[in-house]
């Protein structure tokens, strides 16, 4: 009978890069920072799209943690099934403060030589991405995958995570309009974003949400509360506000609200929750697509690549270009959540 894998796991393959003579022994896999719905199924890709090429692969556990004290295991293509629907990272994730010293990087380089692994793909954020282009400097391959909640990533329209963390949130915030509604209330509710405000804006859209208070953008709560009791005179009875974390006054907002309207206004922080679950179709879809991209790339051998996504597309962009980058923050879009809240 024909063993599918021995079959396939021949040294050469074609891919977007042409026809690939791989010169990569075996690469590392981890996961880092935050965690994010979808972290698996990029780890599922990458592990078995890099076996399907002759590369070996070592799950890497607890981030750059695991890369200095050794914490590996090689990875067969069995240890990735079935977690494509499993939230979280079966890998672990870690901040690691040593890994930012020479010592440590060294460490950890040291640690790929001896297992002769040529590469990295490392998924996180961008701080995951600072640490892969250090270790590149080391002489180690590195490719970063966008994983974080928040899309917080400038060189990436999209981030793994993130639409299942919006339907998350989504999800609790219907329920919450119940019993807003039930008692004739307005609840302000906080969403994650530390440091940007994509979840509170769409998640605002997606609920019909009167307002989305964001880092990025000016908030006029006197012009919110107004608008509030005009429609309420027009017999609107409930409001639903979405505050991002990183404003970090959801509390001074819904007190100075209910102060100014008169309208009972209660805190819910959803938190943690958004973090976890199983991740949404397109989560798995893009992380997949991303996984077997960054393995493509390594398997080039190129190195100090971000994988994203840019009109819609996977591509990938220098890891410096990509720390350099900013992003915009939709304005048309802002603007129109308030042009049809009211
Ligand atoms: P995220 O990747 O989600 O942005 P962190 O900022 O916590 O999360 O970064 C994850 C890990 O990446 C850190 O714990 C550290 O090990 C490593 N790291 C972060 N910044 C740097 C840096 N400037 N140099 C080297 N490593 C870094």
């Amino acid at each position: 009978m024909l063993n599918f894998f021995e079959e396939v796991a021949l040294p050469v393959s074609i891919g977007a890069f042409g026809q690939q003579n791989t010169m990569i022994n075996a690469i590392g896999v981890l996961t880092s920072g935050g965690d994010a719905p979808g972290m698996n199924a990029a780890v599922r890709a990458v592990t078995r799209a890099a076996l399907n090429k002759g590369i070996r692969v070592y799950g890497i556990r607890r981030g750059y943690s695991g890369l200095i004290s050794g914490d590996i295991i090689e990875m067969s293509a069995r240890d990735v099934s079935g977690i494509i629907q499993r939230g979280g990272t079966i890998l672990r994730t870690a901040r690691c403060p040593e890994f930012r010293t020479e010592e440590g990087l060294q460490k950890a380089a040291e640690k790929c030589r001896e297992l002769n692994m040529d590469g990295i793909v490392a998924i996180g954020g961008d701080g995951t991405f600072r640490g892969a282009a250090d270790l590149s400097r080391h002489g180690i391959k590195c490719v970063g995958l966008p994983g974080t909640i928040d899309n917080d990533i400038a060189c990436t329209e999209y981030t793994i995570g993130y639409d299942t963390a919006m339907n998350t949130a989504m999800e609790m915030i219907d329920k919450l309009r119940d019993t807003t509604a039930s008692h004739d209330r307005c609840t302000v509710i906080e969403v994650m974003g530390r440091r940007a405000g994509y979840i509170a804006l769409n998640t605002a859209i997606g609920v019909g949400a009167e307002a989305a208070i964001v880092l990025e953008e000016n908030y006029d709560l006197d012009e919110i509360a107004s608008n509030m009791l005009a429609t309420k005179k027009q017999g609107k009875s409930h409001f639903l506000i979405v505050v991002a974390e990183g404003v970090g006054q959801t509390d001074v907002i819904a007190r100075e609200l209910q102060e100014k309207t008169g309208i009972e206004s209660r805190v819910t922080v959803l938190g943690h929750v958004q973090r976890g679950g199983s991740p949404t179709m397109r989560d798995r879809v893009v992380a997949t697509e991303m996984g077997y991209y960054a393995v493509e790339l390594l398997a080039a051998d190129k190195t100090d690549r971000v994988v994203g996504m840019k009109d819609g597309k996977i591509y990938d962009v220098d890891i410096q270009e990509a720390l350099s980058m900013q992003k915009a923050f939709p304005e048309r879009k802002y603007k129109m959540l308030y042009d049809t809240a009211f």
